[in-house]
């Protein structure tokens, strides 16, 4: 972001230009591939990478005399993420067709919900530069996915024209959409990555940003600081990281901010981000936008949520992010930081709390979790149990515990086994560290004589020489004990 000059509050190459501030409106479309087994509307397979339309039938085709049966478990993703998201849930669903052409969408429509979507009127709370924020959710609502055009075929590799994969055909969708409450691109990617961290939680979407599991349009427009009214939005597509994101609403900011500055308006239009290039050009227009004419799908009947439904699926709700890392903070005298990094993924936070069954010291175990250089989930609770003993009873340095822990984690092998195998223990045995010790007052007598004459720092000196003879595996405080006793003053 450094070449960017935007005129706006909290970019950090702000240039004040008097009476020129805009303040950027941000609000996001989430698309969330939701984890069912089958797809929206049929019983194929919605598992990602197999071979293109291996996961179809004529349902995903969309031939003439099929029909869609809905998948209950979609709806029920649905009330999951609303409920953990402050929404309402609207009780009478009713599935309706978006209309528009394109060549990877075989029925001409795609089944979604446009009026009375399934969830609405909630928010999200989240925290910026020490700021809280509360952003809204208009809506959530259920719909299928689209088919994926393949530009190039998969085994001949030819490019003289383009193939249909159906795989993704009807796969679920929850699409998420947010008031325009967001005020600057770093909210944004703090909003975004609460959303995926709670429906991560939740179990619904695995938020793999990467294969599209979790996709973002942003829409943006800037206007004077101080005013109310909104100014014209853009729209952005193809942004699959969180960088890209905050680098394409940057780009953006700065892009209508030159266009007004320079006494020109903006134009309502969708743009494409090219990551490549870091900018983003102009995809469509608002004339040539789509009228998608919606009607309710009368294939289907609307689905009635009844309220022991929602109460049974609110009481199933796991405890989510936000929730256990203020409990964390509090239970386990954690810093807010430390928080932060256990309850990233459940998994993590479960992980930490069974190890505290064995090892009941929270901030030591913390830290070992947060700076393990490998997924410390994958351990032995048991193996990574031991490994903390041994530390703390002076039979390991840290330094080696995490030797340790690093052969248990690729070998899978018991910590035990480890430890005799590459001789890893840390010497305490007072009598071999005598000896370590005698030697080094021998070889060093001036040394000596210099430490009892005042020199403090030859202790070091000392220190060094001992941990040197014995390859580093000296326990230090009894070597600092035993050293005192015999060249203290
Ligand atoms: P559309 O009909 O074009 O889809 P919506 O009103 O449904 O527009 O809004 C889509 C998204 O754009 C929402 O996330 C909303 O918060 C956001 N949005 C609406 N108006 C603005 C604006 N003026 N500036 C920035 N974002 C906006
Ligand atoms: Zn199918
Ligand atoms: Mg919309």
């Amino acid at each position: 972001m450094n070449n960017l000059q935007s005129g706006i509050r909290g970019d950090p190459n702000y240039e004040e230009t008097e009476g020129m501030n805009y303040e950027p409106v941000i609000g996001l479309e989430v698309h969330a591939q939701l984890l069912t087994r089958t797809k929206l509307f049929c019983s194929c397979s919605t598992q990602f990478g197999n071979e293109p339309n291996a996961n179809t039938c004529p349902v995903c085709f969309g031939l003439p005399g099929v029909l869609p049966v809905l998948n209950r478990r979609v709806v029920e993703f649905a009330i999951r993420a609303g409920l953990a998201t402050n929404c309402q849930i609207t009780r009478k669903n009713i599935f309706a067709r978006k209309n528009y052409f394109y060549p990877d969408l075989p029925k001409g429509y795609q089944i979604s919900q446009y009026e009375n979507p399934i969830c609405t009127k909630g928010w999200i709370d989240i925290e910026v530069k020490g700021e809280k924020r509360r952003i809204g959710l208009t809506r959530i609502h259920m719909e299928e996915d689209a088919g994926k055009l393949l530009h190039e075929h998969p085994v001949s590799r030819s490019k003289a024209a383009s193939w249909v994969d159906l795989n993704r055909a009807g796969v679920p969708l929850l699409e998420i959409v947010s008031e325009p409450d967001i005020r600057l691109p770093e909210e944004g990617v703090v909003y975004l990555k609460e959303l995926r961290r709670i429906l991560m939680y939740l179990d619904v979407c695995d938020g793999n940003m990467e294969e599209g599991s979790l996709r973002c349009d942003a829409n943006i427009s800037i206007r004077p600081v101080g005013t109310k009214k909104f100014g014209t939005k853009v729209e952005i597509k193809n942004m699959n990281s969180f960088r890209h994101i905050e680098k394409a609403l940057y780009y953006e900011i700065k892009r209508q901010t030159e266009v007004l500055k320079g006494g020109g308006t903006t134009a309502q239009e969708t743009r494409l981000w090219d990551p490549e290039r870091e900018v983003s050009e102009s995809m469509r227009s608002k004339e040539e936008a789509h009228d998608y004419r919606y009607f309710p799908d009368p294939d289907l009947l609307p689905v009635e949520i009844d309220e022991r439904w929602i109460e049974k699926i609110q009481s199933n709700l796991p405890e989510l992010p936000q929730k256990k890392r203020d409990r964390f903070i509090k239970q386990f005298q954690l810093s807010p930081a430390q928080a932060e990094v256990l309850i990233e993924t459940g998994e993590i936070a479960s992980f930490f709390e069974q190890m505290l069954q064995k090892y009941p010291d929270s901030k030591k175990l913390a830290n070992w979790i947060i700076n393990s250089p490998f997924p410390v989930t994958k351990l032995n609770p048991d193996h990574l149990t031991k490994v903390l003993t041994l530390v703390d009873a002076g039979t390991l340095s840290s330094n080696m515990a995490k030797e340790v822990l690093q052969k248990v984690y690729e070998t899978g092998r018991p910590p035990e086994e480890v430890i005799e195998k590459e001789g890893l223990t840390q010497v305490s045995d007072t009598a071999a560290l005598e000896a370590a010790i005698n030697e080094a007052i021998s070889e060093n007598p001036k040394e000596v004589e210099r430490f009892r004459g005042g020199e403090e720092k030859l202790f070091a000196f000392f220190l060094g020489q001992v941990m040197k003879k014995t390859k580093g595996k000296a326990n230090p405080k009894i070597v600092a004990d035993l050293l005192r006793k015999k060249i203290g003053r």
